[in-house]
């Protein structure tokens, strides 16, 4: 399977994902998105996070 995952030196902290998938991503006290739960939402509703993320700061990882 694959999960989400953020580069935090990308993050500028917009608050996108976390409004698309709340059960995902959430703003850390940095203002910095991190991953809660990798399989918290669907793939289709992850990769709309993904693609909506202005700096391309979240990307899928292969997990065995
Ligand atoms: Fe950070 Fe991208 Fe999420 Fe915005 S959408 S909070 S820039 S990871």
């Amino acid at each position: 399977m694959r999960v989400p995952k953020i580069d935090k030196e990308k993050c500028i902290g917009c608050g996108t994902c976390p409004l698309l998938c709340p059960n995902v991503f959430r703003m850390t006290d940095e203002n910095k998105a991190e991953v809660t739960n990798e399989a918290g939402d669907s793939e289709e509703n992850i990769q709309a996070a993904i693609d909506s993320c202005p700096t391309a700061a979240i990307f899928w990882e292969e997990k065995a």
